[in-house]
């Protein structure tokens, strides 16, 4: 198909993520990825500083990963996952449980992260529910929050960004608290956990659990906050009697310089969340992980089952991915190799602090963010980065990469003066 076709074609009929039909924005048909470059149908080549939403850590078309799905594909691509069982998914989940903190000891698969968020909300309202307390129902959760687009984890998204009003009528009604604002690498004084505190003294009685994203708040306005905090966090959520839910979904797998954020609190929650990265960014997979003490409480009482079981459940081929890509990371430095792109991302970035569109320059592991007072215009800003040789996709005032870890020191200069060039041109 010609290139000029397809985009018609795709401007016709086809929705991108939260898109319009017939806006006529800019987009850039892919021809092929390797490493981290994407090859555009023009022939341009671009750096990734995205890892297509956090997920390619390993970069594209990596021959262990395609090697690993090409074994599984001629065993078997896919079977049902009631009342059949197969090795990738055993060996994954043992995998999963070994790597995760203690106690997490079960694992649920699903087929994306906002199914994992809702498998986790239902197993906290059944955990209960199992205890003779069916009235523990509702979730806590921090404003500046993103946990997925299925109407559970958008009722727990910020009620702003998430767009609540509109759908008012239908999304669960839950408690929210301001996001703490408590930066990584500083101490939480007692204040800021209060709103938090209290809500639990009110509505601990109808809450069944917290929810939220650990260290890294990401969609929702990339917000490293104080380990400290999440500490509080989990001591509170033992005093009232209250789960708690990790949503390690952007975080999981290395991305903040800890294998999971919430390790940064020596913390382990009572149900994590994760997606994207899991499959080394392959094939659509998430896990809902938990405790002995929640698995166990639901499966010996009424009705004696959890309640879900998506038809996908546990792919074999997304399982044997995941396998490959936890190879790939366990095997390699990845710790040393994360640190690297950080020191790379601050030197890079660092040009930025002076600029006058500029309100805030931070970097967390393998996470570079650049916060400008003014939203971006998506339509203007989106070719300026093509052009400059680089695939960085911003969201409102926020400017950041996450590129793949397999990136050179050469690429990552590249990438990062790219987006000083961008941001200087606003
Ligand atoms: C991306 C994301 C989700 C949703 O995952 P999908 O695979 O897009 O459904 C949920 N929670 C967090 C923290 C995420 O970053």
């Amino acid at each position: 198909m010609e290139t000029q076709q397809l985009i018609a074609l795709d401007n016709q009929h086809v929705w991108h993520a939260y898109s319009a039909i017939g806006a006529d924005l800019p987009i850039f048909p892919v021809a092929s990825a390797n490493g981290v470059h994407l090859k555009l149908a023009d022939g341009r080549e671009l750096i990734d500083g995205m890892s297509s939403w956090w997920s390619a850590i390993h970069g594209y078309n990596h021959p262990v990963m395609n090697a690993a799905l090409r074994a599984q594909i001629e065993k078997m691509s896919h079977v049902m996952f009631g009342g059949l069982t197969h090795e990738p998914a055993v060996e994954l989940a043992t995998r999963l449980v070994e790597l995760t903190p203690a106690p997490l000891q079960t694992v649920f698969f699903s087929d994306s992260g906002s199914v994992a968020v809702e498998v986790a909300m239902k197993m906290a309202i059944q955990y209960w529910h199992a205890k003779g307390q069916p009235t523990k129902q509702r979730f806590l959760t921090l404003r500046n929050g993103y946990h997925g687009d299925t109407f559970g984890a958008m009722s727990v998204c910020d009620p702003v960004t998430g767009m609540h009003s509109l759908f008012s009528e239908v999304l669960a009604q839950q408690y929210f608290v301001d996001a703490p604002t408590c930066r990584f690498g500083e101490m939480s004084g007692g204040d800021e956990i209060e709103p938090l505190k209290q809500q639990l003294e009110q509505h601990g009685a109808q809450i069944a659990a917290v929810i939220l994203e650990p260290i890294v708040q990401a969609t929702g306005g990339m917000n490293f906050y104080s380990a400290d905090y999440l500490r509080r966090v989990r001591a509170l959520c033992d005093e009232f009697n209250v789960l708690l839910i990790c949503d390690e979904i952007a975080t999981g797998f290395g991305r903040t310089g800890k294998l999971f954020a919430c390790e940064h609190a020596g913390i382990s929650p009572d149900i994590m969340c994760l997606g994207k990265a899991l499959t080394g960014g392959y094939l659509t997979l998430a896990a809902t992980l938990t405790t002995e003490k929640v698995s166990g409480t639901i499966s010996q009482s009424e009705p004696g089952l959890f309640m879900h079981g998506p038809t996908f459940m546990a792919n074999p081929l997304a399982c044997s991915a995941a396998l490959a890509s936890l190879k790939l990371l366990t095997e390699s430095d990845w710790s040393a190799n994360v640190l690297r792109i950080e020191l790379g991302l601050k030197s890079g970035l660092a040009p930025c602090c002076e600029l006058a569109a500029v309100a805030d320059v931070r970097v967390l592991g393998g996470i570079g963010v650049v916060e400008l007072n003014e939203p971006v215009e998506m339509k203007t800003i989106q070719p300026l980065f093509v052009e400059h040789g680089v695939w960085v996709r911003p969201f409102g005032r926020l400017v950041y990469l996450m590129p793949p870890y397999v990136i050179s020191d050469e690429d990552l200069v590249e990438l990062s003066a790219a987006v000083v060039r961008v941001v200087e041109s606003l």
